[in-house]
């Protein structure tokens, strides 16, 4: 699916998605693990994630101090210039943020101008390895509304596990 397919989905067409992660909350086919290593690795096949970069365009990452260390080196500045430059804390977590969406490290090609020190947030972005899949349903719901990969794959599982069990 591409960006604009994407962006043409509607709130109706995300509900039943969001409905399966709902109850996958509370009901988790034994064969989970399998069922999404291999949706995924289909998904993937078909995704081109430089055609798209709406995670980039559309959100921010979380920096640890560890990005912010590591990323103002590469830049050559001080963790405090690089915070003071482009970051804010969010009030409650005290998590660090981009003030800038679009993500200011984002090219006018897709591309992340710090693509080897960018920050574990986005490395580790859609997050569809972690373990188990289901405690990050909360994640992947919020997703829906930014993340073709995630869309694709969740419509992927729906369709299976509505096929192979008694659901
Ligand atoms: S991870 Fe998702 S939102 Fe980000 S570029 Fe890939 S498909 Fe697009
Ligand atoms: S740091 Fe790079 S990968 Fe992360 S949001 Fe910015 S452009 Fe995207």
């Amino acid at each position: 699916m591409n960006l604009k397919t994407f962006n043409r989905k509607t709130d109706k067409d995300r509900k039943p998605l969001k409905a399966f992660l709902k109850k996958l909350d509370k009901l988790v086919p034994e064969d989970m693990p399998l069922i999404v290593a291999e949706e995924d690795a289909k998904m993937w096949a078909e995704t081109d994630c430089l055609s798209c970069a709406n995670c980039c365009k559309k959100m921010t990452p979380t920096f640890t101090k560890e990005d912010v260390q590591r990323i103002s080196a590469h830049l050559g500045m001080t963790a405090l210039a690089f915070r003071k430059k482009w970051l804010y804390k969010e009030e409650g977590t005290g998590d660090w943020m981009n003030t800038s969406i679009p993500c200011q490290f984002l090219g006018t090609d897709n591309m992340c101008s710090i693509y080897e020190v960018r920050p574990a947030d986005c490395a580790e972005f859609p997050h569809h390895h972690k373990q188990p899949f289901d405690s990050y349903n909360d994640t992947f719901t919020q997703n829906l509304d930014y993340c073709p990969a995630t869309y694709n794959l969740v419509q992927r599982l729906k369709k299976r596990v509505e096929k192979e069990y008694v659901w």
